[in-house]
């Protein structure tokens, strides 16, 4: 049984590399997370509460359901988090949250996600939020790189097919930076907490396939990225017809253009004029 008030040393030692563990252990991250969360009665929703050092700070001010993988940390705030178990403002479900999600809402009322998240499934996790019509924001630690994907403009380079996705739920930015010291143990690489509004839910697993085409080769013109999916005439008339630039990167591209063309195959395949090259296109997985 894992003791309450551990030490770092203890901490590092019960850290399973396996499940993602980097236990957030500074006090005044912990509280600007808590700041940076939106202040309604939203329930929270924490994925991999672990040691519960976040969860604490989250049960003082708000309903939580939690979901932890790691059977050892399950039983340790099951014990810790007893009271708030017993009120009910605490509910912990213990087993992989991908597989709890499927193609359903995670949890049956409205929701923020808020999380120190795994890092090998925080870009699926992201998603799956963004695709969930319970999930209202997202507010989550995650690799540097990862969060100014979500949150990158058109003209960026980093702009890729999550920053049309995250632009298209709603509105993404970087809260704050967290160097590796703050955890236990320390990550290899920079954190950033990233937040997410959304607007909307994305409900159209066609448009992340016609992404993935668009931004398969990422520095080739998106033209021609899209001429290996559908026919190069089709892609050739739809940018001379829109006045798009045929050089243009997939980088280079407002979210609003991703749309727009998307429409605009969409209806070709519908009425039978266009064949696509590659089914993922309009069947993402
Ligand atoms: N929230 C804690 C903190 O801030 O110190 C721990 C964060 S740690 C980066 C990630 C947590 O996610 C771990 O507790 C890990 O066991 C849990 N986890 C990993 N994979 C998971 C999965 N598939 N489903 C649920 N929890 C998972």
């Amino acid at each position: 049984m894992i003791k309450n008030n551990l030490k770092n040393q203890d901490a590092a030692a019960i850290a399973d590399k396996k499940f993602g563990q980097n236990f957030l252990k500074d006090g005044r991250v912990l509280q600007q997370i808590i700041q940076s969360m939106p202040n309604d009665d939203l329930m929270v929703v924490e994925i991999g509460p672990g040691l519960g050092d976040l969860t604490k700070e989250l049960v003082r001010v708000k309903n939580v359901t939690a979901f932890e993988v790691d059977k050892r940390l399950c039983e340790h705030l099951q014990s810790e988090f007893d009271e708030y178990l017993q009120k009910g403002s605490f509910r912990l479900n213990c087993g992989d949250v991908l597989e709890r999600w499927g193609e359903r809402s995670l949890v049956d009322e409205p929701y923020h996600l808020v999380a120190n998240l795994p890092y090998y499934i925080a870009t699926n996790i992201i998603l799956k939020a963004l695709n969930d019509p319970n999930c209202r924001s997202v507010l989550v630690m995650v690799q540097k790189e990862v969060a100014v994907k979500f949150s990158a403009e058109p003209g960026q380079k980093e702009f890729s097919a999550l920053g049309v996705l995250a632009q298209t739920a709603g509105r993404g930015s970087i809260c704050f930076d967290v160097p590796p010291e703050a955890f236990v143990p320390p990550p290899k690489v920079t954190s950033s907490v990233l937040r997410i509004i959304k607007e909307r839910t994305l409900d159209d697993k066609g448009f992340e396939g016609f992404l993935k085409a668009a931004f398969s080769q990422p520095r080739k013109k998106l033209s021609k990225n899209l001429a290996s999916s559908y026919s190069k005439d089709t892609i050739n008339n739809l940018f001379t017809i829109e006045g798009l630039d045929p050089n243009i990167r997939p980088h280079e591209a407002a979210t609003s253009i991703y749309h727009h063309l998307y429409n605009e195959l969409k209806k070709d395949l519908i009425d039978g004029r266009e064949q696509t090259k590659q089914q993922p296109a309009f069947t993402a997985k």
